[in-house]
């Protein structure tokens, strides 16, 4: 495990503009199980309350939805990039809710990310763990009754843990980042992005307090998903993201 900072290659690499001209023609065959393929469809400034970055937008082959990336620094060729997945989170990132931490968790990354010389956000259009945002509200009111977010999401006819992290790998092939240092509580992630031929050289802790309204969920996090929470010492949450959902199982509510 290594903790080199992070650093460019000194090989000429083109500028993040340069990315939408590379893939106009971009067709591989593609990541994982769907073949998903990823475009660099757009690059802008994007200053931010938490730093300056720069926004870059992506096309997929796979789920018509608009990923993005927040970069800072020059991550084209470089190695060790401090990288955080996250999930949007319409009612936390953007309403402020209390149900989770995913606002401070998107917060508490941008600014570990702006403090870096380089790093990637990436920003994946997966809400509600992938459930939608209408499916997040109904597993909400299960658990207003009583279920927990695991048995609330099988009551609905989800599965736990299903997730795809073809985009994000590839995403990150796109902006040529050699290896990446992941800002993440989750070991499944790590493990996932290296299927997909990331390098991770390390994982970063992603710690952040709990509230009295979310301390619930995270404590089924840790106990029930496998998260690396110790609730005994400092609190702190696991990702929203944890786990994506892609595809309902048969049957609606069951057990595992
Ligand atoms: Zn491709
Ligand atoms: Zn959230």
């Amino acid at each position: 495990m290594t903790r080199l900072p992070c650093t460019a290659s000194l090989t000429s690499v083109p500028r993040l503009e340069d990315l939408v001209e590379r893939d106009r023609e971009h067709d591989c065959e593609g990541f994982g199980s769907h073949s998903i393929c990823v475009k660099v469809e757009a690059v802008a400034d994007l200053p931010t309350r938490f730093g300056r970055f720069r926004i870059v937008a992506f096309w997929n082959n796979r789920d018509e939805k608009e990923h993005i990336a927040l970069v800072h620094g020059d991550v084209l060729g470089a190695e060790n990039v401090v990288t955080r997945l996250h999930s949007e989170c319409l009612t936390g990132d953007a309403l402020g809710s209390l149900r989770c931490d995913c606002r401070d968790q998107l917060g508490v990354a941008l600014e570990r990310i702006a403090a870096e010389p380089c790093g990637v956000l990436l920003y994946l259009r997966q809400e509600g763990r992938g459930i939608g945002l209408l499916n997040k509200v109904r597993a909400y009111s299960l658990q207003d009754s009583g279920l927990d977010t695991v048995d609330a999401n099988l009551a609905l006819g989800f599965r736990d843990d299903e997730r795809d992290y073809a985009i994000a790998a590839h995403a990150l092939a796109s902006l040529t980042v050699k290896s990446v240092r992941l800002l993440t509580n989750n070991p499944k992630k790590v493990a996932e992005l290296e299927k997909h031929g990331i390098k991770v050289t390390d994982r970063i802790p992603h710690v952040i307090p709990a509230n009295d309204h979310n301390r619930f969920y995270l404590q089924t996090k840790a106990n029930r998903s496998g998260h690396f929470i110790d609730f005994d010492g400092k609190p702190h949450v696991p990702e929203q993201d944890d786990p994506v959902v892609v595809a309902p199982d048969a049957g609606g509510p069951s057990a595992e």
